[in-house]
C-alpha cells in the first residue's frame, strides 16, 4: 500500500513501524478502598519510579534534552504537587484520580501565567500521564521506546516529545498532521530525520509493519517488495557517503559561487553552523530570543545577544531579521490583540511600525553589534508588502548607521512590485514558507491544507523569478531563507530562477552543497524553465527532474 504526504528533506528510511500510543483515558472519579496510607504509598512508588526514569533518560541523552527531562523529573517529586495528591487521596480519591486532578490543577495555574510557564504545562501533562501509566502497569504514552530501530508514526509530535527522540533508534518519522513548516517538520529537518507529514491513514498501519519512507517522493510504502528495499538501502548508503564529502564553499559545476548560509534562532546555534560549513548566517530569527518575554527587551540585552552571534562569523555575512511577531510566533509585548486571522493581521513590519520604539531599539542594538564585531551585518524586515514599506525600513536602518538594509519577500505583493522594491532596498531575501502560504492562501500551520504549502508550485516559482529578474537587473542579491532552500532539487531550481545565496537549517547544508556542484548555471536555468511551465507542484518537480536527465 502507498500513502502520500508531504516529504521533509530528501531522506529515506526502511524499517518496522511503532505507533505513538494513544493518550490514556482520564481516570474515573472513584473512591479508593479506604486505606489512604496504602494508596498514597503506591503513588509514592510511582512518583519515584517516574522521576528516576526521566532523570536517567536525561543523563543518557545529554545536551538540551537533559535539562528538559531533569525539569520533568523534578515535577514528579515537587512537594506542592505531592502534598496536593496526598490531600486528595485522604479525601477519598483513588491514587490515579488524585494524580490526575492535582496535576491538572497545577497545569491550569501555569497556563494562567502564560508564556514560558504555559509551555511547561504540556510537560506537566506528560509527567502526569507517565505516573498514571505506571500506576496502571501499562506503558507510558509519548514516544515509544524499543531496543531495535523503528519508524515512528504519530498524530503529530508535541515539543516535549521531541526531547525524547532517540536518534539512534528513530529511523524516520511519519505524522498524520502537520505541514512542511510545522514544528515536527522543522525538528525532523534540523535532526536530519527522514520524515513525511500530513499522511492520511498513517495511524492505521499496524505496529511492526515494514515500511519504506521516501521523503523526496513524499511516499510511505507498506510491505515493500524486496527490490524496493534493496533500492532504498542503496540510497541510504549513498547519502551517508555524500555526507562525508569535504566541506567547501557552495558553488555550481561551472564555478558560480552560491554561498550557503545558516538559519539560526539563537547565538548558541553559531558554532554548529560553522562546523557544518555555513559560510555565514542567512536568517537569524531574533523573535525566538524573546518569545517568553512579557516586556520589550532592552537595547543592552539585545546588543549582547547579537554581538555574541556575530562574533562567530568574522569577515562573513550575518543577516539578522527584525522581530517577526504575530501568527505562529506571537510576542506578548508587540501585538497581543485577538485577531480572527492572525496570519493576515498586524504582524512583522506592520506591528513594528505601530510600536516604532521597539523597532528603533532593535536597530540601535544591531548598530552596536555591527560596530563591536568584524562580521558583515545585514539587517532585514519581515512581512513587507511593497516598495513604500521597504523605503520606510531602509531609511530608518540607514539613519541609525546600519550598512546593509533589505527586506524579506514573503507577501506576494512585494514580488509583484519587485523592481521598485529592489530600487529601494540593498537586498531581498525570499521567505518561501510565508510566500507559499500567502500565494496559495493556505495556513502553514494547518494539516488539512498542507498539500497546498508546497513551494514547488509554479505560482510560487513565478514570483521567485520576478524577484530574481529584478535582482539581476538592479545588480543586487536575492537570497532564499525559507525551508525550500533545504530541498536540494528545489535549491537548483531557485538558483536557476536567480537566487544568489541559499540559507537553511545547518543540517541540510551537505545535501544542498552536493547537489549544486553537479549542475552548471545553464543547467539550473533549464530546470527552472521546465518547472515554471508546469501547472502543479508535482508537475514542476517532475519537469525539473526530467530536464536534469
Ligand atoms: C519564511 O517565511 O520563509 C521564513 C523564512 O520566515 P519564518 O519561517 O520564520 O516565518
Ligand atoms: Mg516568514
Amino acid at each position: 500500500m502507498e500513502l502520500h504526504g508531504v516529504g521533509v528533506g530528501r531522506g529515506i528510511a526502511v524499517g518496522p513501524i511503532l505507533r505513538m500510543p494513544d493518550p490514556l483515558p482520564d481516570p474515573n472519579d472513584e473512591s479508593h478502598a479506604g486505606d489512604a496510607a496504602a494508596e498514597y504509598a503506591t503513588v509514592q512508588e510511582s512518583l519515584a519510579a517516574v522521576s528516576s526514569e526521566l532523570a536517567a533518560k536525561g543523563a543518557s541523552v545529554g545536551g538540551d534534552a537533559q535539562a528538559v527531562l531533569e525539569a520533568a523529573s523534578m515535577m514528579a517529586q515537587d512537594p506542592t504537587l505531592t502534598d496536593d495528591v496526598k490531600d486528595r487521596i485522604e479525601s477519598g480519591k483513588t491514587g490515579e484520580r488524585a494524580v490526575f486532578e492535582a496535576f491538572a490543577a497545577f497545569q491550569d495555574i501555569l497556563i494562567g501565567m502564560g508564556g514560558y510557564m504555559a509551555e511547561r504545562a504540556t510537560d506537566l501533562g506528560d509527567v502526569s500521564q507517565r505516573i498514571i501509566a505506571h500506576l496502571r502497569g501499562v506503558s507510558a504514552p509519548g514516544v515509544p521506546t524499543s531496543d531495535t530501530p523503528f519508524i515512528l508514526i504519530a498524530p503529530d509530535l508535541a515539543p516535549a516529545d521531541t526531547a525524547l527522540l532517540d536518534l539512534d533508534k528513530v529511523l524516520g518519522l511519519v505524522t498524520r498532521d502537520g505541514g512542511p513548516t510545522s514544528h515536527t517538520a522543522i525538528l525532523a529537518r534540523s535532526k536530519s530525520i527522514p520524515a513525511i507529514v500530513g499522511v492520511t491513514g498513517a495511524l492505521d498501519i499496524a505496529d511492526g509493519t515494514i515500511v519504506v519512507v521516501d521523503a523526496a517522493a513524499g511516499l510511505v510504502t507498506t510491505d515493500p517488495s524486496e527490490a524496493l528495499v534493496t533500492d532504498a538501502k542503496a540510497r541510504i548508503a549513498a547519502r551517508a557517503a555524500a555526507s562525508t564529502i569535504p566541506i567547501v564553499p557552495g558553488a555550481l559545476a561551472d564555478g558560480t559561487k552560491i554561498p550557503l548560509l545558516a538559519n539560526v534562532g539563537s547565538p548558541k546555534d553559531g558554532p554548529e553552523s560553522v562546523e557544518l560549513g555555513a559560510e555565514g548566517v542567512g536568517l537569524f530569527r531574533t523573535e525566538f530570543l524573546f518569545l517568553d518575554s512579557k516586556t520589550a527587551p532592552t537595547v543592552a540585552d539585545q546588543q549582547a545577544k547579537y554581538t555574541e552571534l556575530l562574533s562567530f562569523f568574522p569577515g562573513q555575512k550575518v543577516v539578522v531579521r527584525a522581530l517577526d511577531a504575530g501568527a505562529d510566533k506571537p510576542l506578548a509585548f508587540l501585538n497581543s490583540a485577538h485577531e480572527e486571522n492572525p496570519a493576515l493581521g498586524l504582524r512583522g513590519l506592520r506591528a513594528l511600525r505601530v510600536s516604532e520604539q521597539i523597532l528603533l531599539d532593535q536597530l540601535t542594538a544591531l548598530k552596536g553589534a555591527q560596530d563591536a564585531t568584524e562580521a558583515d551585518l545585514w539587517v532585514m524586515a519581515p512581512m513587507v508588502a511593497d516598495a513604500e514599506e521597504s523605503q520606510y525600513f531602509v531609511k530608518l536602518g540607514k539613519a541609525l548607521g546600519l550598512k546593509t538594509v533589505g527586506v524579506m519577500a514573503e507577501v506576494p505583493s512585494l514580488a509583484v512590485m519587485a523592481d521598485q522594491v529592489l530600487a529601494a532596498a540593498d537586498f531581498v531575501s525570499i521567505g518561501t514558507n510565508d510566500l507559499t502560504q500567502y500565494t496559495m492562501a493556505a495556513d502553514r500551520m494547518l494539516g488539512s491544507v498542507a498539500s497546498y504549502q508546497d513551494p514547488w508550485h509554479p505560482a510560487v516559482l513565478r514570483l521567485v523569478k520576478m524577484l530574481g529578474d529584478a535582482g539581476i537587473a538592479a545588480g543586487k542579491g536575492v537570497g532564499i531563507c525559507g525551508e525550500a532552500a533545504a530541498d536540494p532539487q528545489l535549491a537548483v531550481v531557485l538558483v536557476g530562477l536567480g537566487a544568489t545565496t541559499l540559507s537553511m537549517t545547518p543540517a541540510a547544508l551537505a545535501d544542498v552543497r552536493a547537489e549544486l556542484v553537479g549542475v552548471t548555471l545553464e543547467q539550473a536555468r533549464a530546470r527552472a524553465t521546465a518547472a515554471l511551465g508546469a501547472s502543479t507542484a508535482a508537475g514542476a518537480r517532475a519537469a525539473a527532474a526530467a530536464a536534469g536527465h
